[in-house]
């Protein structure tokens, strides 16, 4: 059941989750428990009352950086990218409409015979019908990641943040899986993150977040109602806010 959204931390709120998320343990690809998972908790998510938009990563599949050279120049690696993300996002859709909410794919980059383009007024319009809106193809550009696509989604739909579910409860002062010493943050502004150097999100989508003053909670997506738990401002996370 949808609840009246009144008692949110934030009532619209941009989801990004990675491909790597998507393939749980498995080395490539997706793995389709852990991606039934995320879509039951995206639709537990919805159903607090807030609206829900989702950028999709694709490195559980390809990233253009890394495949390019060798006669592969970066711009079509970075498409064949985009076109990665497309392919998790229409697993996704699929997967939530499983799990029990409306959901739809609009791509960046334009396939019309697959998917809706991405359009600003049409995703508002889906997000006001209580549609999950699954962002495929990033910025629809190359030499970007998802993450700015996330950020970039975010300030332009209104998001109230941007909730950027990790593989890791948080951000910590160092990588807590190489340093055991390693402090977790409850809270820290953009210009901390920045002067401490600590690796939110990459650069160009951390810019863009200070700039629009766009919050970024950072939590677990391994945690079960994490989603929920970070639009009603519970649960283990950190947030980076103005
Ligand atoms: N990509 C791109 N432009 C964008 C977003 C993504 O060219 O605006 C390409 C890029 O090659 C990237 C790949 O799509 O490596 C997958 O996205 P990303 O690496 O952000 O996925 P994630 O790390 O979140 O799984």
């Amino acid at each position: 059941m949808t609840q009246s959204g009144d008692d949110l931390a934030y009532r619209r709120v941009l989801v990004k989750v990675s491909g790597e998320a998507l393939m749980g343990d498995e080395p490539f690809g997706l793995h389709w428990p852990t991606v039934a998972a995320i879509a039951r908790d995206l639709v537990e998510a919805r159903a607090t009352g807030a609206q829900v938009a989702v950028v999709v990563g694709g490195g559980n599949i390809l990233r253009g950086a890394r495949v390019a050279g060798d006669g592969l120049d970066r711009a079509t690696a970075d498409h064949m990218g985009m076109l990665a993300t497309a392919m998790n996002a229409l697993a996704l859709e699929k997967a939530i409409e499983a799990a029990g909410s409306p959901a739809r794919t609009l791509c960046a980059v334009p396939m019309p015979t697959i998917c809706e383009s991405y359009a600003r007024q049409p995703a508002l319009k889906h997000l006001s019908r209580e549609r999950i809106v699954v962002l495929a193809g990033g910025t629809g550009n190359p030499y970007f990641t998802t993450d700015t696509g996330a950020v970039l989604r975010a300030a332009e739909l209104g998001c109230d943040a941007v909730m950027k579910a990790t593989n890791v409860d948080g951000v910590y002062t160092a990588d807590p899986k190489k340093d055991p010493n390693a402090k977790r943050y409850d809270r820290l502004t953009h210009d901390e993150a920045l002067a401490k150097d600590l690796k939110v999100m990459d650069a160009a989508a951390f810019a863009l977040a200070r700039e629009a003053r766009l919050p970024i909670i950072v939590f677990s997506i391994r945690e079960p109602g994490a989603i929920a738990s970070a639009i009603r401002g519970e649960g283990r996370a950190t947030v980076v806010a103005p």
